[in-house]
């Protein structure tokens, strides 16, 4: 017979020892459980997000919604972060580890769309829209945290979680101030979830790019641009020039390169040589040295317009940036187990229909919607990465171990930043999809809750592989602050309009039903696509 001290120390042993893997995967199977049951509130948060519509830096609706149901649920929020009017940051629990979980909640400008209507119709015409679906992965992030929360407060289990959106992601505008600002610095490892056709993850560098997003203004003289045109100093004419200039010069950059640019201020009218204006450019390269390359050659191509001209450079502002992401080995292995016992959701045929009628409209290929998952993606060879977009994940990826889990809210095939994206996602697609997610999710955060070895691991990649010879220092410069002015105009001219069109959960069971499209609505025989009336 074991004496009682020795059982008793036998008990403690065995509290304080790693669950076995039969109590985690009974845990996770409530998880999973508490997902699927928490459906409609996922489905809510999806459709509430879609109806707001909010460009980045302006997501105040969406904002105040959110730390609305955080603080319903018991988080502890703090508003208003690093000078960010729609950043917080939300958390729960306590001690170690600290789990961080983070998705964009912003939208496309021109992207407003009818959801489940296979065919252009915007809700508002002009006015900005999900044409990316970031009205999906806050829903993802909060389900999972609130299905693990009830588990944490039932087993006794320390760890806590905290929850923060991606604010402009669209201009790569806040993750590298979140970095700077010391958001991560006590986090353990962070979970991002991003909106996609399948149900996926994976790790090494990202196929894409990193990026510096830089707004160049000239100043030059005004003049009466018939009376005395020869007394002015055109402003308008140095942006062009530059953007002469860089598109001769790109011919003879690397490949991985992706460069683009919109004029912001062309001047008020003909007859008055413009005193000011300004072009914003994006460079997009694949590591640190070669953007600051490109950056620099934008910066001198500048100089020398502003040369030609007789105006001058007069501010060289970085309005965003981002470093190409790099994600976490062991926990993106950990997370597709998951993936896999998740699985794709179980679409319906108006799903199937929806997705061959658009991907047919808009020359996709017609493949439907995903039915076998993904494999996971190993790391890419250097000689693999061709280049593409960005996210400012990239930049939380190099200071904490970090993955992206993709869930199948949308649609394959489509161009992105369009209103062809946004058709998905406020529909059972989106719903679905997003479940799926935050499966995965709560799973993944309960191995890293109950397995500590995972913890580990992840940080000895991250630190004696991933940030071995390559070592985090920001694009952005000490003087920059968060462009938090942008999209203001835009926002004001529309959201009366989109006000109106907000979605009601306490009147309607779905944002379809309360816009009143019949699901799906295709194009029709005559080539018409009427969807019901919208009020
Ligand atoms: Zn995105």
């Amino acid at each position: 017979m074991p004496s009682l001290i020795a059982l008793v120390l036998a008990v403690q042993a065995a509290a304080q020892a790693p669950a076995p893997p039969a109590r985690l995967t009974t845990l996770k199977q409530e998880a999973v459980q508490d997902v699927a049951n928490r459906a409609q509130f996922t489905q809510q948060m999806v459709d509430q997000i879609f109806s707001y519509g909010e460009l980045g830096f302006q997501e105040t609706e969406t904002s105040r919604y959110l730390v609305d149901v955080l603080r319903k649920n018991g988080f502890t929020v703090r508003e208003g972060i690093f000078g960010i009017p729609t950043a917080w940051v939300a958390t729960w629990g306590s001690g170690k580890p600290v789990i961080s979980l983070g998705s964009d909640i912003d939208d496309i400008p021109q992207a407003s769309q009818k959801p489940g209507v296979a065919c252009h119709l915007p809700l508002i015409e002009g006015a900005p829209g999900h044409g990316e679906g970031h009205n999906s992965g806050q829903a993802v992030n909060i389900t999972a945290a609130l299905a693990v929360k009830t588990l944490l407060v039932r087993e006794h289990l320390p760890g806590t979680l905290q929850i923060w959106p991606g604010v402009a992601e669209e201009l790569v505008g806040t993750k590298a101030y979140f970095v700077r600002e010391g958001l991560f610095k006590d986090v353990d490892i962070v979970l991002f979830s991003h909106v996609d056709d399948n149900l996926a993850t994976s790790w090494g560098d990202i196929s894409g790019n990193g990026l510096v997003s830089a707004l160049f203004t000239f100043q030059g003289r005004s003049a009466h641009a018939a009376g005395a045109p020869w007394r002015g100093r055109s402003a308008l004419d140095a942006v062009e020039l530059m953007d002469i200039g860089w598109n001769y010069r790109r011919e003879h950059l690397r490949l991985q390169q992706r460069s683009h640019y919109v004029i912001r201020d062309g001047g008020d009218q003909p007859n008055v040589v413009p005193p000011t204006a300004s072009v914003w450019y994006y460079f997009r390269e694949l590591d640190y040295p070669h953007i600051q390359e490109m950056f620099a050659i934008g910066d001198t191509i500048a100089r020398a317009a502003a040369m030609m001209t007789s105006t001058t450079l007069a501010s060289v502002r970085i309005l965003g940036s981002a470093w190409p992401g790099h994600f976490n080995k062991v926990i993106a292995e950990a997370m597709y187990e998951n993936i896999k016992q998740v699985g794709l959701p179980p679409w319906t045929e108006a799903d199937q229909r929806l997705a061959h009628a658009l991907q047919r409209d808009i020359g996709a290929p017609d493949s439907g919607l995903a039915t076998r998952l993904d494999t996971l993606r190993p790391a890419l060879r250097p000689d693999e990465r061709r280049g593409g977009g960005s996210d400012d994940i990239g930049d939380v990826s190099w200071n904490v171990p970090t993955v992206t889990l993709r869930f199948p809210s949308n649609i394959p095939g489509l161009p992105g930043h369009n209103w062809a994206n946004a058709i998905s996602m406020a529909t059972p697609i989106a719903h679905k999809g997003a479940t799926a997610g935050a499966k995965v999710m709560a799973m993944t955060i309960l191995d890293l809750l109950v397995r500590p070895e995972v913890v580990t691991q992840a940080w000895d990649y991250f630190r004696n592989v991933q940030t071995k010879d390559i070592h985090y220092q920001p694009l952005i410069r000490p003087q920059d602050r968060p462009a938090i002015d942008l999209n203001q105009d835009i926002m004001a001219r529309y959201r009366p309009a989109m006000r109106r069109l907000y979605y009601d959960p306490t009147k309607y069971r779905t944002y379809l039903d309360q816009l009143g499209i019949a699901y799906p609505t295709v194009r029709a025989a005559d080539g018409s696509c009427a969807s019901g009336a919208t009020p």
